[in-house]
């Protein structure tokens, strides 16, 4: 059966995520307190738990479309995925009671679209799809330098930040030139830009204060010159170099590659900056915020010269194209979502509290 998904939370993985020390073996380990992995639930199981008793099964299998890490939330019009269900004893299956149930058990965790029949084959498909995508990304400024290396990496200067001035090399990838789907850019987002053209200096507000020997808040970051390098890099797109990320070099081989980048939008949330950008499949996205240490260039830091960490991360569009269907449409949500989300967390749209434990420990599945 394939499906689209959307995920609210952060803290619930995509599939069963078994504890890395011990495997997931029966008994599990000090490290999961005996259970052998380290959530309670994941998309996959909390579409098991409703979708194999219905259907009289004992197994199925969960092939997503990709992955998101377990802190990053899936939304937008969802992520495709087959869930197969194996040795089926019962198809006389009422699909909007299933609907029913997956929501009342997932809710405010998860929804999915209604469930299609597809042949085998649509796994492959599925996965071997590459896809752009559309990320927004809450950006944290810090005080201080970028660290050694990336900003000579990157031929920073002042006054070299025209439209695509940094690209290099040809691009691979011909969805890119259809430019940003009509709901890639939220409308809500522009009012500081006027602000900014009515002359409102803010170049010198972090100068002064430096000035005055006092260090510039994140905030004054926001009101400043890092403000306005930021609203200049709306519409402008990047090839950006990246070397096998520092977190994971220790397991895999550290190679090279070179992602399209490009930003859509910024914005502000409190003190910190929201940044929508879109990317070629594969990119190392809280690596081109932070810049990794250099291994990923040119960087958000290095263009706002401002050090930058992601502090959180959504998936908003998974632009596919995705084969069709022999038969029938593959189901989307009809919905269009809105944002911040129509919940009650409009009080922290990032749900930051909730980035649990769990994903500091284990940044990345998979
Ligand atoms: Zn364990």
């Amino acid at each position: 059966m394939e499906g689209r998904y959307r995920k609210f939370v952060r803290d619930l993985p995509q599939t069963i995520f078994y504890c890395p020390s011990c495997k997931g073996r029966k008994g599990g380990c000090e490290r999961c307190d005996g259970y052998g992995k380290l959530t309670k639930d994941s998309v996959q199981e909390i579409l098991a738990r409703k979708i194999l008793p219905m259907y009289k099964a004992r197994r199925g299998k969960f092939h997503g479309a990709g992955r998101e890490d377990v802190d990053v939330r899936m939304l937008g019009g969802g992520r495709p995925f087959v869930f197969e269900i194996l040795k089926p004893r019962n198809l006389e299956v009422d699909e909007e009671a299933l609907l029913d149930a997956i929501h009342d058990y997932g809710a405010g965790r998860i929804q999915v679209t209604k469930l299609v029949p597809v042949p085998r084959r649509r796994v492959a498909e599925l996965k071997e799809t590459h896809s752009d995508k559309i990320y927004r990304v809450l950006v944290s400024l810090e005080k201080g330098s970028l660290e050694k290396g990336s900003l000579e990496k990157g031929s920073l200067e002042k006054g070299s930040l025209e439209k695509g001035s940094l690209e290099r090399g040809s691009q691979e990838n011909g969805v890119m030139e259809n430019g940003v789907p009509e709901n890639g850019v939220p409308e809500n987002r522009v009012p500081e830009a006027e602000a900014l053209e009515e002359g409102l200096s803010a170049e010198t507000v972090s100068e002064e204060m430096r000035a005055d020997g006092r260090e510039p808040s994140q905030g004054d970051l926001l009101e400043g010159e890092v403000w306005e390098r930021a609203r200049a890099l709306v519409g402008q797109h990047w090839e950006v170099l990246q070397r096998t990320p520092h977190r994971v070099a220790h397991r895999r081989a550290d190679k090279e590659r070179r992602r399209r980048v490009e930003i859509l939008d910024v914005g502000r949330c409190d003190e910190y900056l929201e940044v929508e950008i879109r990317c070629q499949h594969g990119t190392y996205v809280k690596e081109w915020i932070s810049g990794d240490r250099g291994r990923s260039s040119p960087s958000l830091g290095e263009l706002l010269a401002c050090p930058t960490t992601c502090l959180a991360l959504d998936v908003l569009d998974i632009l596919g194209p995705f084969p069709e269907l022999d038969r029938g449409e593959a189901p989307s949500f009809e919905d269009e979502l809105s944002w911040p989300l129509p919940t009650d967390l409009s009080a922290d749209p990032w749900i930051l509290d909730s980035i649990s434990e769990i994903s500091r420990r284990a940044p990345e599945q998979g």
